[in-house]
């Protein structure tokens, strides 16, 4: 709804005096017949029933995904008919309410770029991989990914309700005979009933909210079942893509297995309609804390100006934005691919320009597998023993003075600390701080690669996650690095790295010894001044 729209609600009401309509609250809005507020349908679907256009089963099974039925919702480019006219392509489906959204004679249309292929997608890239955030390599039980100590990413289907080009798990979304089943959920679960750390659940799949309402019911209650799991979230793009699907009877459903949380995926402020506004209003209602999980995504918003209309909208409908992703490495995806630097900058486009609800969080989910990395602006510019040196949203500089009196936290009285850990590895970075580590490797690292070999350290399974190298320097393409043994064997193939290769030779000084500046020398230390 454009400002004249809600002008002239806002004029509709007028005079009315009880009960108080609040116009301002999307989930209201009214069309200009006065009745709710919908969105535009393509005009193929311009005769359905409006029963049968709410109804979410209606949707999904009339969803266009060949050549021939897009040809009659959009004027398709030369690029779109040979994207979809590829024999081996990830799936095409798409709801007519989400394809009635696109604009048919704007071959740019975000939300067309999102679900229509194009014969780019089927060209490969430098560092393109299938699995490229290692989901298989730490599956415990098929579906179930556990990469961090305390939560699990469960995948109970493969099924969503429209395809997104660039899907991160296109290897395994999409196949409906590779579906998970009744037997897989058992298995799942019964994986989480023997791991007592886990107390975060992650429903995605696919995506959950596709599954029969008496199946995704019956995992809802296995997983409440289980005493450890605290929260339940639920990833779905389900309400951008059918909000039909969010009625009385999913909310009552859901609002039953309490705490529950969800992430929705959208991307652009042409996704959020007044139906996204009032599946949202329902979810919120139900006691469903909302948050928006994006993808930077070249072409579609790439642009601090979308992303900013995009995270107002957002917290207008009460989501959250959580997580704005860097593009993953994967098949398809490479058109979509955007600099890190995008991100950073629409990052510092945001803080401080806008309510700190609004930001989101820029994330490069660790290619190989080593989960969520956070990339932020650099507000943090120096520091020393006493001052901190800061900069804001507006390049000005200032400085925060250390306390000079701090008592240390007492580990040694405090019933927190001195409760045991649950799994290791949670030190940390402490260790470094606390001079007792000058590195950190992972478990087993030192002794089955030689030091420093970080080839060999991320290519243990080089079947699941070494880039396809397409493109990439003479004589290293495609092929998988080496990965050396211990005591260096066959090193020599990765020049100038660690010990054993022969290039920078082993530090004279052990963990925790290393040298400091001498008094009166320079300390590399910027801003000089100000400290
Ligand atoms: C994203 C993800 C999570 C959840 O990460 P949060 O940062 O807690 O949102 C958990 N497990 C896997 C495998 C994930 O990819
Ligand atoms: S909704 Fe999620 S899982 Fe499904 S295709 Fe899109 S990105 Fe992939």
């Amino acid at each position: 709804m454009d400002t004249t729209e809600t002008r002239t609600s806002v004029a509709r009401s007028g005079g009315s005096t009880d009960p108080f309509l609040n116009l301002r609250d999307p989930a209201k809005r009214l069309g200009p017949d006065g009745k709710p507020a919908v969105s535009r349908r393509a005009p193929i679907w311009e005769d359905v029933p409006d029963e049968k256009w709410n109804d979410w089963r209606w949707q999904l099974s009339n969803r266009v995904n060949t050549l021939e039925e897009l040809e009659r919702v959009l004027n398709l480019t030369e690029d779109e008919r040979e994207g979809l006219s590829a024999p081996d392509k990830f799936r095409v489906d798409i709801t007519p309410y989400f394809a009635s959204l696109i604009d048919p004679d704007d071959p740019n249309d975000p939300i067309r770029l999102q679900v229509i292929p194009k014969g780019q997608e089927l060209r490969a890239f430098t560092g393109m991989m299938e699995d490229s955030l290692a989901e298989d390599r730490h599956s415990p039980v098929p579906g179930l990914v556990h990469r961090y100590p305390d939560r699990v990413l469960m995948l109970v289907t493969t099924q969503c309700a429209t395809y997104c080009r660039y899907c991160t798990r296109s290897r395994i979304v999409g196949d409906p005979s590779q579906n998970f089943n009744r037997a897989e959920h058992e298995a799942q679960l019964d994986y989480i009933r023997r791991t007592p750390q886990i107390r975060d659940v992650l429903i995605s799949g696919g995506d959950g909210l596709t599954l029969a309402p008496k199946l995704l019911e019956s995992v809802m209650r296995g997983l409440r079942e289980i005493p450890h799991v605290e929260i339940v979230r639920i990833g779905s793009r389900v309400p951008v893509f059918l909000p039909q699907r969010v009625d009385e009877e999913l909310c009552e459903m859901l609002a039953k297995y309490h705490p529950i949380w969800m992430n929705l995926h959208f991307n652009h402020p042409n996704e959020i309609t007044p139906e996204v506004a009032r599946a949202a209003d329902m979810l919120t209602r139900a006691g469903v804390p909302l948050g928006n999980q994006s993808v930077l995504l070249a072409g579609v918003n790439d642009c601090v100006h979308i992303q900013r209309d995009l995270v107002h909208r957002l917290v207008e409908n009460r989501i959250r934005p959580y997580y704005l992703y860097q593009c993953d490495l994967v098949e398809g995806a490479g058109h979509f691919r955007t600099p890190v630097g995008k991100g950073i900058e629409i990052l510092e486009g945001l803080r401080g320009h806008t309510s700190g609800y609004a930001v989101p969080m820029y994330i490069v989910d660790a290619p190989g597998g080593g989960g969520k990395i956070p990339v932020m602006p650099n507000y943090l510019i120096s520091y020393s023993d006493h001052k901190v040196v800061l900069r804001n949203y507006e390049g000005y500089i200032t400085t925060y003075e250390e306390p000079t009196t701090y008592t240390p936290h007492d580990s040694a009285s405090c019933a927190y600390c001195r409760s045991p850990r649950p799994e290791p590895g949670q030190e940390g970075i402490t260790g470094l701080l606390d001079g007792k580590k000058m590195w950190i490797e992972p478990a087993g690292f030192e002794l089955t690669h030689a030091r420093g070999n970080v080839e060999a350290h991320r290519l243990q399974d080089p079947s699941k996650w070494v880039a396809y190298g397409i493109g990439a320097i003479e004589g290293r393409a495609g092929a998988p690095l080496p990965v050396l043994e211990a005591g260096g064997a066959g090193s020599g193939e990765v020049p100038g790295r660690g010990e054993a290769g022969g290039g920078a030779a082993a530090p004279e000084y052990g963990p925790g010894e290393e040298p400091r500046p001498a008094e009166g020398m320079p300390s590399g230390t910027a801003n000089h001044e100000l400290l």
